[in-house]
């Protein structure tokens, strides 16, 4: 039997963060007049009451443990205030109002393997997005390409030593649920998917699959006196939009589903235009549990951007000066046929419009 004073369920969205924070930034929500970066890892936020706010931001290695966890609520018993918060990142951010704890905190973080950084000019911690933990359908384990890539960026995560800012995300599945980065490591599928038969009508719901299809390749079909579905191969673009909807059409592979890397995204529009990311590597092997390849790419590209861009120049800012004839010939990467984009199907199949069809 329900309990009388049961708690109400909760039916969608995270907890009401307000009752988690530091009272200080309960006190001066929405009211705060500047905040300044002391050093990497730090800020100093002031608010109009006069009160202050000091932060220091650590990366986590994003999949963390119990133990991690323990072990990092513990630090911010310890040397800070007690509250802790986590960027969208996955950065950890640890809240104190007292100055003299910042050093010491940073100490405690260092010590336990952590490091502090993230902040300003710097390479921030990589997002990513839920891999093989939380969904149904990565092709690589983005959390995995993270903490490799990241393990050799830690000089930039702590220091302040680019242009502008970086930011880098990974996705794990071609119709990904990431978004725009500086530098975006994305699955890439280049074989059509392999159906299993015997298994389609039993698992697919045939009609969702074939209007799932954003160019029109599936189209139902017998086999073995079975119903199934079948791909036009010379239609389908591997966007891999159909396994989600019927897992028997596999697109994933070993060696067909491989990692491309796109630059120059950015959702913000606070100093110039947002922009969308452009392919500039494509066939870099899926290769883990390092991925060496694709991370000696971000390298080269982190390198050439921090010796030829302008202060405070983003990625995208950058190659707009520059143009992307020189953005290839300054990196190295090769400018292969895969970067034309000379697919013709659109015209007559891809569901551009804003009708809604039945
Ligand atoms: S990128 Fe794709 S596979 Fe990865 S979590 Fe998002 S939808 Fe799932
Ligand atoms: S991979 Fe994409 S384009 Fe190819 S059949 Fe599936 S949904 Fe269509």
């Amino acid at each position: 039997m329900a309990l009388e004073n049961m708690r109400q369920p909760i039916e969608s969205g995270c907890p009401d963060a307000l009752q988690y924070m530091h009272p200080v930034m309960l006190k001066n929500f929405g009211n705060w007049k500047y905040h300044e970066d002391p050093e990497p890892g730090v800020l100093r936020h002031v608010a109009h009451s006069g009160d202050e706010v000091w932060t220091v931001r650590a990366g986590t290695q994003r999949i963390l443990d119990v133990y991690t966890v323990r072990k990092l609520c513990d630090i911010g018993d310890q040397f800070a205030d007690g509250y802790i918060r986590f960027t969208i990142r996955s950065n950890i951010e640890f809240l104190v109002t007292d100055p003299a704890k910042v050093q010491p905190l940073i100490g405690a973080l260092r010590e336990a393997g952590f490091i502090v950084g993230g902040t300003r000019n710097s390479v921030t911690m990589i997002s990513h997005t839920q891999g093989f933990l939380h969904c149904d359908i990565p092709a690589t384990d983005a959390s995995g390409v993270v903490k490799s890539m990241m393990d050799e960026l830690a000089d930039e995560f702590q220091n302040w030593n680019m242009p502008n800012r970086v930011h880098i995300a990974t996705s794990c599945c071609q119709i990904n649920c990431g978004g725009q980065a500086d530098i975006a490591i994305n699955i890439q599928h280049t074989k059509p998917p392999r159906i299993n038969h015997d298994l389609v009508s039993a698992v697919c719901e045939r009609p969702t699959v074939v209007a799932r299809c954003p160019v029109a390749a599936i189209r139902p079909a017998q086999v073995n006196g079975k119903p199934t579905l079948e791909v036009d191969e010379k239609k389908c673009i591997c966007c891999g939009a159909c396994f989600p909807p019927c897992p028997p059409m596999q697109i994933n592979h070993a060696e067909h589903s491989q990692l491309a890397i796109w630059v120059g995204g950015n959702h913000s529009n606070a100093r110039s235009k947002p922009s969308f990311q452009k392919l500039v590597a494509a066939g870099i092997p899926n290769n883990p549990p390092r991925w060496p390849e694709a991370t000696a790419i971000v390298k080269k590209i982190l390198h050439t951007y921090k010796e030829d861009a302008k202060d405070w120049e983003r990625i995208n800012d950058w190659i707009d000066r520059i143009g992307w004839p020189r953005f290839f010939e300054k990196t190295g990467l090769p400018f292969t046929k895969y970067h034309v984009d000379n697919w013709r199907g659109a015209r007559k199949s891809l569901n551009a419009s804003a009708h809604i069809r039945f």
